[in-house]
């Protein structure tokens, strides 16, 4: 079977929860089922973890972070080994894995291979590092040897969403094993099916019992349990900023855990008159489609000023309309279903609104076919900055374009809202390209391109899009303690 050919039917070998390299049932025996998107029939059900398996779960992480335990006293270097002989079994699974991705979240089976490259290529430039993480000896005054080491954390839990179920895994997994710390991950309960396959592999790849645990379930029970445990040390989340702010509650009320959050976008994708038409209309439109608009940095406002506007506007439009929706598993589509009922009725709700407030729907603005969670590609134009489509995320396929005069109203425009995660420019002119990136309040800048997200650059965002990064060498920084050592010696030689 090639690459490109997905595995219609794959089977689904992992529904329980995972600890300790072990499967086991719910301690409440309740199970929950993951729907396939396409259909809105169930797939399969899942062992549903809450209070009781997290406590198992860290338990088992905490036990494999003993001094002693095998994970603690391996060399660095086998650390990064196990990393890439996991990235070796990915890659050999990989037609079975994009397609249970597919089933599991809706997203076209190219995507989903490529989501997995990504995967993999995340995890490996993270095992490169696992011995390269290294402390300073430091000049300190007197008659002192300091040193610093950088300790793992300890154990982390990861809370991750369904938009990229894959690539979470690894963003949260590579970093953190490479600096040794043990794992307690809690996927989406919309799209739990990979990142159990991914335990598995995890067996097999010769991974100590304990290090990496997975436990399913719903946020309100198994994801609170986590944020909230005392013996966890860090949190690591990943989803919404309403969700993120109870998860920071959580963490300052019970122990004070590091962490990390990574949340919602609004983000301005500002393109000025002298820009490529044809590039910008192409790089915009992917900015807000891809991956169904379920993109934390997705471009979900289009400022186009106004001597292009109309022209953008009609392009934008026919583009739109000629996005190929439907089957994910046939290679021609460009957009599957939205990932559930809930996402769904919350993207038809703002195309309604859009539409009530006075915004001209040009393509799209409902229901695609009549089975499953598909929307019709959507462009608004006539947005103005007040309206709802313009503040709210709406996390759906749904471009609003807005219009400017000049550079200084549209930066102000831009940096107008609660979130900072990402922002584009498309110009010919470079001194406007730095004015706007120097002066955007954006965790990621894109100058005449969008959405270019690589593992050995850091990602994440200002304000109340997140705290602390992902990626490159500052998401290695997010897991590990700074430890200062200081030793009394006979006389300082310089
Ligand atoms: P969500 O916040 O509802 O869920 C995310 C995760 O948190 C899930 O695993 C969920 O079970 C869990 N969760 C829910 N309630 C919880 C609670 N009380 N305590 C602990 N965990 C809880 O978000 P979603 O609907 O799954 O995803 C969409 C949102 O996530 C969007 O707003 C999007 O912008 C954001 N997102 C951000 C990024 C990023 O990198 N910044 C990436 C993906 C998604």
């Amino acid at each position: 079977m090639s690459d490109q050919e997905a595995m219609l039917f794959p089977e689904i070998k992992y529904t329980k929860i995972f600890i300790n390299n072990e499967w086991h049932d719910s301690v409440s025996g309740k199970t929950f089922p993951t729907i396939n998107p396409c259909t809105g029939e169930k797939i399969c059900d899942v062992q549903e973890g809450d209070k009781a398996d997290i406590d198992k779960a860290v338990k088992a992480a905490r036990d494999a972070f003993a001094l002693d335990a095998p994970w603690r006293t391996m060399d660095a270097s086998q650390r990064g080994n196990l990393m890439v002989k996991l990235c070796e079994l990915m890659e050999r699974d990989k037609v079975y894995l994009a397609s249970l991705e597919t089933l599991d979240n809706g997203k076209p089976y190219l995507d989903s291979l490529g989501d997995l490259q990504m995967t993999i290529d995340c995890i490996k430039y993270y095992a490169g590092y696992a011995d390269k993480i290294h402390g300073k000896t430091i000049p300190m005054d007197g008659d002192f040897f300091s040193y610093t080491k950088l300790h793992p954390v300890g154990v982390c839990g990861q809370i991750i969403p369904w938009n990229y179920p894959l690539m979470m895994v690894a963003w949260k997994w590579g970093p953190a094993l490479a600096c040794g710390n043990t794992i307690i991950m809690k996927p989406a309960e919309q799209t739990p099916l990979t990142a159990l396959y991914c335990a598995a592999l995890s067996v097999e790849a010769g991974f100590p019992p304990g290090v990496i645990n997975i436990v399913p379930g719903y946020g309100p029970t198994a994801g609170a349990a986590l944020a909230e445990h005392m013996d966890v040390d860090k949190i690591a989340f990943t989803g919404s900023t309403e969700v993120g702010q109870l998860v920071m509650m959580a963490a300052a009320k019970s122990n004070m855990k590091r962490v990390t959050f990574e949340m919602g976008g609004k983000s301005p994708n500002i393109i000025f008159d002298d820009a490529d038409l044809d590039e910008a209309v192409t790089w915009a439109h992917a900015a807000i489609m891809n991956n169904h608009g379920q993109n934390c940095c997705a471009g979900s406002r289009t400022y186009v000023q106004e001597g292009i506007y109309d022209e953008f506007v009609k392009r934008s439009a026919k583009m739109a309309a000629e996005r190929v929706v439907g089957d994910p598993y046939d290679k021609k589509t460009q957009q599957g279903p939205q990932v559930d009922q809930e996402m769904f009725d919350k993207v038809m709700k703002y195309c309604n609104i859009g539409k009530e407030e006075g915004a001209t729907c040009q393509a799209g603005g409902e229901r695609w076919g009549n089975v499953g969670y598909f929307v019709k590609p959507t462009v608004f134009s006539d947005v103005t900055d007040d309206m709802r489509i313009a503040r709210e995320e709406i996390f759906g396929p749904v471009q609003t374009i807005l219009k400017f005069k000049t550079l200084e109203e549209v930066i102000e425009k831009a940096n107008s809202s609660k979130y900072g995660l990402a922002a584009g420019v498309h110009t010919r002119d470079i001194n406007k390209a730095f004015t706007v990136a120097q002066s955007l309040q954006a965790g990621s800048m894109w100058v005449n391109c969008y959405d270019c997200i690589s593992s050995q650059t850091p990602f994440g965002g200002f304000k109340q899009s997140g705290h602390g990064r992902e990626l490159g060498e500052e998401g290695l920084k997010e897991y590990y303690e700074v430890k200062t050592v200081t030793i009394k010696v006979p006389k300082k030689i310089s």
